[in-house]
């Protein structure tokens, strides 16, 4: 892909000021976040059963393990349900009726007698070659991986200007529990079914990785970043938690 132009960085000084740091209660050890929009403790638990914790920016320690404290039967249920879920992810049949996501809609299947192509999106349908029905599993692959070179391409494109980030190079492919990477030389992974998620969750995904073109870590400076380019990313992100896991299987 060319290399995409570099516009300045925007210093916007509205972003909240945030403080890194970890906390370790009972075992489990949650990145903190801190922010003065913030106005009450959250607790996520990541899919990958990562914890962290978003707290105001003048809530003592000792009221970050009260919380955490009050919370641990919720935290241990959590946990537990995400890596049951990860453990059971829906095997498709590839059946007429089955529902396949694309940018956050469920769309039908329909298994065609005639068409040039194995897979097609139209009407409001995904129809699938009835002769090519046993690779379905690979043609979906394939065709969420084409679909989200082109959606991941534009948006890149889109933000690397706006957030002053040089890209060589977007690619798409199985990234396993990743939804995306940014590596060395200005390279952009996402994996293929991040084109499953809703756009605004994609979205995320997106400006996230750029902002390792800042940040390689997450520290404060990092979402300090994310935040200037989209304010709203805490739902994005916690959605992410919560839902991402749905589109696990295919
Ligand atoms: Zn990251």
């Amino acid at each position: 892909m060319p290399r995409l132009p570099l516009s300045p960085i925007r210093t916007g000084g509205k972003a909240a000021r945030i403080s890194n740091q970890r906390l370790d209660v009972d075992g489990l050890s949650f990145e903190v976040h801190r922010s003065e929009r913030r106005k009450t403790l959250q607790i996520t638990v990541e899919r990958s059963g990562e914890l962290s914790i978003v707290a105001p920016l003048q809530a003592e320690h000792h009221q970050l393990i009260d919380f955490v404290q009050e919370k641990l039967v919720w935290i241990h249920t959590k946990i537990e349900e995400k890596s049951r879920l990860q453990q059971r992810a829906p095997i498709k049949e590839f059946v007429d009726g089955e529902g396949f996501l694309y940018l956050g809609k469920s769309y039908r299947l329909r298994l065609v007698d005639e068409q040039l192509v194995d897979l097609s999106l139209k009407n409001g349908r995904f129809c699938l070659r009835k002769m090519s029905a046993h690779r379905g599993r690979e043609i979906f692959i394939s065709w969420y991986t084409r679909r989200a070179q082109g959606w991941f391409e534009k948006q890149v494109a889109e933000q690397a200007n706006r957030m002053g980030v040089e890209v060589e190079e977007v690619k798409v492919q199985d990234l396993g529990y990743r939804w995306g990477s940014f590596g060395t030389a200005g390279r952009v992974h996402f994996h293929w079914k991040a084109v499953l998620l809703p756009p605004r969750i994609a979205q995320y995904i997106v400006v996230h990785e750029l902002a390792h073109g800042h940040h390689p870590d997450h520290s404060a400076g990092f979402w300090i970043k994310v935040e200037q380019h989209l304010p709203d990313w805490r739902w994005r992100k916690s959605w992410l938690a919560e839902n991402g896991i749905q589109v696990e299987g295919i």
